[in-house]
């Protein structure tokens, strides 16, 4: 069945001249069948540079939106519409306009990992794997709100000795991992190299030899010689962790839950079925507002912008849109 399916998708992805975009978080199915396959950064600069007319991107909403964002003029589907993410629905519209208006003459550092909305009170954008150039950019002079993941803004903060003020948001998939659980495991596997996405809490992150984006984190299984890995990140890393180092033993870092998995429920909704059905129906797609794409770009190009090593102007006070 699952033979026939991925053959239908191949041949609808040709007639349409179609391209699949897939995350690293998504199945191995998912994977294997993507044309391009990577972390949220990765996946935003090939959908805005695809040649294709349709941009499939198995991941969730968010990082659909990005491609839309930067190249509107493309029709961006996903599988499920409601992939979404707990950052997203933990940073409401309203609440974080206010929290913005509060410090006007902060640059606003927002996580890729939220709403367009959000992003188009932003002033700058950024992955886990460009957030320390993204901070690295903005003039000392300026005081920083970072959002909605506190993890990673604490991260930040820590790392360039920066105060920064943080949105309570965090990872429901990332919380997870337990610090006392990964102590003991680190004891059993004295050998073993410790990887964690900066969205996990600090007591994962102080017990990493490496903290990166799933990105950093597959780079490192790559060309690092140790034989074993723990890792603490989502469950769908291992696919292409394996592929580049079937030698060596992979050991998921545990967590507090009861199903024993780091498997985000967002990432999972999507299947090959779903992804055959959006093809051919070219449903659900992507639809936000010229007022809403031309706001949330002015964040996301500057993101591009420091990304590519270009200067950038920064806003010298927040003024809220009209949204
Ligand atoms: S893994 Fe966490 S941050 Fe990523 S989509 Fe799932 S809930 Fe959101």
């Amino acid at each position: 069945m699952n033979e026939q399916l991925v053959t239908a998708i191949k041949e609808l992805k040709e007639q349409k001249n179609a391209q699949i975009l897939a995350h690293y978080y998504e199945t191995a199915d998912i994977q294997d069948i993507a044309d391009e396959v990577g972390d949220s950064l990765y996946l935003a600069q090939k959908g805005r540079d695809s040649e294709a007319g349709i941009v499939l991107l198995a991941g969730v909403v968010f990082m659909a939106e990005s491609v839309k964002i930067l190249s509107p003029n493309k029709k961006v589907l996903v599988p499920d519409r409601e992939a979404s993410c707990s950052l997203v629905h933990g940073s409401p519209y309203a609440e974080y306009l206010s929290w913005r208006q509060e410090h006007p003459e902060a640059i606003a550092v927002t996580y890729i990992n939220s709403s367009a909305e959000i992003k188009a009170i932003s002033d700058v954008i950024c992955t886990s794997s460009n957030a320390e150039s993204i901070v690295a950019s903005i003039p000392k002079e300026r005081s920083i709100l970072f959002g909605p993941d506190k993890n990673l803004g604490h991260y930040l903060a820590k790392k360039f000795s920066r105060p920064m003020l943080l949105w309570e948001g965090e990872c429901e998939v990332h919380v997870m991992f337990s610090a006392s659980e990964l102590h003991r495991l680190r004891s059993a596997h004295p050998d073993a190299v410790v990887l964690a996405h900066p969205e996990c809490n600090e007591g994962i992150l102080q017990q990493a030899d490496v903290v990166g984006s799933t990105s950093r984190l597959l780079k490192e299984v790559h060309t690092n010689p140790a034989k074993q890995f723990i890792v603490a990140t989502e469950e769908g890393i291992f696919h292409q962790m394996r592929k580049m180092r079937p030698d060596v033993e992979l050991i998921q870092s545990p967590v507090d839950d009861s199903c024993g998995c780091a498997h985000c429920p967002y990432m999972k909704l999507n299947t090959l079925e779903k992804i055959y059905d959006a093809l051919r129906t070219e449903e659900p797609k992507i639809h936000l507002s010229q007022e809403l794409l031309e706001l949330a770009s002015v964040s996301l190009n500057r993101m591009m912008d420091i990304t590519d090593g270009k200067t950038v102007d920064w806003p010298e006070s927040f003024v809220p849109p009209q949204l």
